[in-house]
């Protein structure tokens, strides 16, 4: 089966700087968006795979720390679906 490969083959700094990605915490689900350029500065290097931020990213959520799953969210295209999530 197909695991979640894209995430493997792309670079923070291969996306938009305005790409958003949200990261859904997989203990408490709290939700944060982050954009990408954003995420840039608070990574040195910048040379990070998607997958490897979801592995180094933690809950910001007070005294959770739980893991996270990433996921893009396609601001471009579909606006209205990103607003109900903002
Ligand atoms: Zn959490």
């Amino acid at each position: 089966m197909s695991r979640s490969n894209w995430k493997a083959e792309l670079q923070l700094r291969d996306l938009d700087g305005h790409q958003k990605l949200e990261l859904t915490c997989k203990e408490c689900g709290h939700v944060r968006t982050v954009v990408v350029s954003d995420a840039m500065e608070s990574m040195p290097g910048c040379q990070l795979y998607l997958d490897e931020i979801e592995s180094r990213a933690k809950c910001k959520k007070r005294g959770c720390k739980g893991h996270v799953r990433l996921a893009l969210l396609k601001s471009r295209d579909t606006s209205a679906f990103v607003g109900g999530l903002a």
